[in-house]
């Protein structure tokens, strides 16, 4: 997000209007488990209509203009399971962003985009009760129609996430910290902290977020803060975070986990003083600056080389880096967003080229943080898929909608992050209701303006959210044989059967220590034709247990 100098309520207002949201358009062709028309639904504040044809049922709803404003129908769903929600919406006025509400829970974004004519979208997969629903759309920004509500059957998500980093080359720390979050992925939630409120956060919740976030910002020439004779100026400067990081990173061990984003000042100036990485703080042209050539292309390598500088110190610290350049792209408030998805994407090309390629820093994992697909760099370049989410003060809502968005940006084969958060999820309802965020970052001081104490409390004591002093949540390792967990034959050859289903992952580790495969459906045979010879451990984890197992593939 955000930053630093602008208020706090101006920052939210714009960013929950803004940011949370989610969106895809749907074609369906089976038959909905039920369907509610939103005319026929309890309706506050809002008028039925007519007047634009195509509408299913007798009308629609219109006039959502007041943060009062509601719609709430009833779906029937004949067991507990999951269900993909698909609404029926025409927006001709531009893309707007509504509040949905599940059974009275927590109120998350849905974005809808743009349209010509009415158009489905799909707004989230979510566990529904046997029995009857309730969905609300509340108002939020923006006049729009609404026809009709429908629920599809679906299956929960599927996570095939890839076992390895985009670069081939990443260091053995980067590669061990990604094992770590793919380890924890879907059992557990890292908790994070920016370095801001850090030290705050351990005193009320009692233990120590895992990870800790900073900012680049000091480190390029066009910084617009640096204090020279009584005044801002322009200058790169040193405010010590980088030394700050690798000393904590040092002091957990290498339990702690660093992440950066970069508020990148224009890198032509703009007003001393001011946040100039701000699109309306800046005349800088992104169009510019990816053509090679340019004075703006000069001036954005010499920015990218001075943040690789000191990308290197971690290098050599052999401290690995969550990397999360061109943050919140889409909303395009910063300049580097200005201008669309395409310049910004070459942007992050050119950065990844230039670090990867020029720099060779090889301890990043790439995170990216803006949900739009025609923003996306795509699969090949990004390790981490991130949603910064700023639902409003003591929203805990797991924000399906937007887990389930990116999960479908990435294919399912990336991680996902909340990657910024002023409210924290509940982590038990992430992890029961398949939005298992890999791990939170609050942003700074909105930690304790958004959440409660106790829910700080409440969220650093769950077990399954991990923190420095509860780095693994297992607690012991049992080996050798097991009634419930047993594996068969072994050695083995093309399969192993696994008997008892009930754990909560199992995966399969050479003798390098990679996972070469890893689930958290309940199988109860592994594919083991295609495994080199030699052995392997077979871990299940159920609760904070794991019961360990040697296998021997012999094909
Ligand atoms: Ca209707």
């Amino acid at each position: 997000m955000k930053i630093l100098n602008i208020s706090t309520k101006l920052q939210q207002s714009i960013f929950f209007v803004l940011l949370c949201v989610s969106q895809f358009t749907f074609a369906q062709t089976e038959t909905p488990v039920d369907s509610a028309e939103a005319e026929k639904g309890i309706l506050t504040g809002v008028n039925v209509s007519s007047s634009v044809s195509g509408y299913s049922g007798t009308g629609y709803v219109t006039g959502l203009d007041k943060s009062t404003d509601k719609i709430t129908v009833t779906l029937n769903a004949p067991v507990k399971a999951f269900y993909l929600l698909v609404i029926r919406y025409n927006s001709t006025g531009g893309d707007k962003t509504q509040n949905l509400i599940v059974n009275n829970g927590g109120a998350s974004s849905v974005v809808f985009l743009k349209t010509s004519k009415w158009t489905d979208i799909e707004a989230g997969k979510y566990l529904l009760n046997a029995g009857s629903n309730t969905i609300t759309i509340q108002s939020s920004w923006g006049w729009m129609d609404i026809d009709k509500f429908s629920i599809y059957n679906a299956a929960k998500n599927i996570y095939s996430i890839v076992p390895d980093l985009v670069n081939p080359n990443a260091t053995k720390e980067a590669k061990s910290l990604y094992q770590f979050l793919l380890s924890k992925f879907n059992s557990k939630i890292i908790s994070g902290q920016t370095n801001s409120s850090y030290n705050e956060v351990k005193s009320i919740g009692g233990q120590s977020p895992m990870i800790k976030g900073f900012d680049f910002q000091h480190y390029t020439q066009g910084y617009a803060y640096k204090w020279s004779n009584g005044a801002h100026t322009f200058g790169w400067e040193d405010d010590g975070s980088v030394k700050q990081a690798i000393d904590w990173y040092k002091s957990t061990a290498g339990k702690g986990i660093v992440t950066f984003q970069w508020h990148w000042h224009s890198p032509s100036g703009g007003k001393a003083g001011t946040n100039t990485f701000y699109t309306n703080q800046t005349t800088f042209d992104v169009t510019k600056a990816v053509q090679s050539g340019t004075i703006e292309n000069t001036l954005v390598l010499r920015d990218i080389d001075s943040i690789a500088t000191q990308l290197n110190r971690f290098q050599v610290s052999g401290v690995p880096i969550l990397w999360r350049p061109l943050h919140e792209a889409g909303g395009t408030w910063f300049w580097w967003g200005a201008k669309g998805p395409k310049a910004c994407k070459d942007l992050y090309f050119i950065i990844y080229d230039r670090l990867t390629n020029f720099h060779h820093l090889n301890n990043l994992i790439w995170v990216w943080s803006t949900p739009e697909a025609d923003w996306y760099p795509g699969n090949n370049f990004i390790d981490i898929l991130g949603h910064d989410s700023y639902p409003g003060v003591y929203n805990y809502d797991i924000q399906k909608n937007s887990f389930d968005r990116i999960y479908k940006l990435s294919e399912g084969k990336k991680l996902i992050a909340m990657t910024e958060n002023g409210p924290i999820p509940n982590p038990d309802e992430c992890l029961a209701l398949d939005a298992p965020w890999s791990y939170f970052m609050s942003w700074s001081d909105l930690v304790t303006a958004q959440n409660s104490n106790q829910h700080i409390i409440d969220v650093f004591t769950n077990p399954n959210v991990l923190t420095l002093e509860n780095p693994t949540a297992v607690n012991e390792i049992k080996t050798g044989k097991n009634p419930v967990y047993q594996i068969f034959p072994n050695p083995a050859q093309d399969e192993i059967s696994l008997t008892g289903s009930d754990f909560d992952r199992v995966e399969v580790i050479n003798m390098k220590g990679r996972i070469v495969f890893s689930t958290t459906k309940p199988v109860s045979s592994i594919q083991t034709g295609k495994y080199s010879n030699g052995m392997y451990i077979v871990n299940v984890y159920k609760d904070q247990t794991v019961f360990q197992h040697k296998l021997i593939v012999r094909n």
